[in-house]
């Protein structure tokens, strides 16, 4: 199965991929990863890219398709992936149906992780960075020393300001409602998770509702 997360920052979704991943024996596709690992090894992916950073362009989904479609083509990924960061936009959906297609593909499941703004808000902003190692941490005041001993304080950063936090859900809901609202019309399954609550707990409901979305098809 190829599965798409979908959910706002502070979802917990990147954590749920891997425990999906590890869950299912098949690998876990961050985006962000596969893209800066392409740029480390300068594949020849890696190097378009590249070549658009330096001319300070953003770089174009096709490339980034490319490097994603290599991936999702390789044999670990036989048996199914589970794409973290790879469609946040309709445009970015259409690219990616296109491209599993060209390798007799498709995605089979979307995982939609929710939880309400209060509940986001109330973890995002509860993360420190340290000044000096810029290392973020979980429930440690600003000001605290930094726990790496670095001589380094723990900051909040703008973005983790509750204002910036809204301003990032709201960015979030305008693009990724198309994206549900697009695979629904293309016949795509939208699974929909409680996001809040135990962590192993949010796993088991997303493990059931691709149990589900199997069943069906
Ligand atoms: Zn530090």
């Amino acid at each position: 199965m190829i599965i798409v997360l979908l959910g706002p920052p502070g979802a917990g979704k990147g954590t749920q991929g891997e425990l999906l991943a590890a869950r299912l024996g098949i690998p876990k596709i961050a985006t962000g990863d596969l893209f800066r690992a392409a740029l480390r090894e300068g594949t020849p992916l890696g190097v378009e890219a590249k070549q658009f950073m330096d001319r300070g362009d953003l770089v174009p989904d096709s490339v980034i398709l490319g490097i994603l479609r290599e991936a999702i083509a390789s044999p670990e990924a036989v048996r199914g992936a589970i794409l973290d960061g790879a469609v946040r936009t309709v445009p970015q959906a259409e690219g990616l149906a296109e491209c599993l297609t060209t390798i007799g593909r498709k995605v089979d499941a979307v995982l939609l992780f929710e939880a309400n703004h209060t509940e986001l808000i109330r973890r995002l902003s509860s993360r420190t960075t340290c000044d000096i190692c810029q290392t973020p941490f979980k429930g440690l005041q600003p000001g605290t020393a930094c726990p790496r001993n670095d001589g380094g304080r723990l900051i909040r950063r703008q973005d983790d300001e509750p204002e910036a936090i809204q301003n990032r859900l709201n960015v979030y809901e305008e693009l990724t409602a198309p994206v549900i609202a697009w695979y629904e019309t293309h016949g795509v399954p939208v699974q929909r998770i409680d996001a809040i609550g135990d962590v192993t707990d949010v796993t088991a409901r997303a493990a059931q509702a691709l149990e589900r979305v199997q069943h069906a098809g």
